[in-house]
């Protein structure tokens, strides 16, 4: 399958996942103004684990977590943090990926969806952002920390909201995670930045 196809797929099935996700249609509408970026692959060693071990899926989500690991060699993958800030290990076992945003395999400007994968036994400190963001699981589970709410445990079809500038942090235990997240509102080209 071409990058084209691969990533015009993965859209599609984001697009149904918005759909039948309450959370996600009312935190914002699927974008109408969506243009192929012709964007090129960027590899990272993350592309192994979440073939390998994409986590397990529901009934729901498993058309979205295939049509991930089907994408996942054509996709421009990031890392944004420093070894200095999260180690080597994080590194070497997470990324992310525009999907479609500002700068996304897919260009809009009124609305932010990215794709993150953690392996297991991965601490992702404090962190915080301008944008409003909502959470998805894909695949796997995780235990999602927001500064002064309690932790929780989340599964495939589970969601978390992350007001504005709020730092929140997620532990991987036995499990990987496969997210799908969302940004609304002023800032969407910002990075996270590791809470002081
Ligand atoms: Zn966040």
């Amino acid at each position: 399958m071409s990058a084209r196809a691969a990533l015009t797929h993965l859209l599609e099935a984001a697009r149904d996942w918005h759909e039948a996700l309450p959370e996600f249609r009312a935190f914002a509408s699927w974008p109408e103004d969506l243009r192929w970026a012709d964007r090129p692959a960027h590899a990272l060693p993350v592309i192994d684990h979440l073939t390998r071990d994409p986590g397990h899926a529901s009934d729901q989500s498993q058309p979205l977590r295939d049509a991930l690991v089907a994408a996942a060699p054509h996709v421009e993958w990031r890392h944004s943090y420093t070894e200095a800030e999260v180690g080597r290990d994080f590194l070497n076992r997470f990324g992310w990926f525009e999907l479609a945003g500002p700068s996304g395999h897919f260009l809009t400007q009124s609305l932010r969806v990215t794709v993150g994968y953690w392996g297991p036994g991965l601490d992702y400190g404090w962190h915080e952002h301008l944008p409003e963001e909502l959470y998805s699981v894909v695949s796997g589970r995780a235990l999602f920390h927001l500064r002064n709410a309690p932790d929780l445990m989340l599964e495939p079809g589970q969601t978390r909201f992350h007001p504005a500038n709020a730092p929140h942090a997620m532990t991987t235990l036995t499990d990987p995670i496969l997210t799908l997240v969302l940004w609304r509102g002023a800032g969407l080209g910002d990075d996270p930045r590791m809470s002081q």
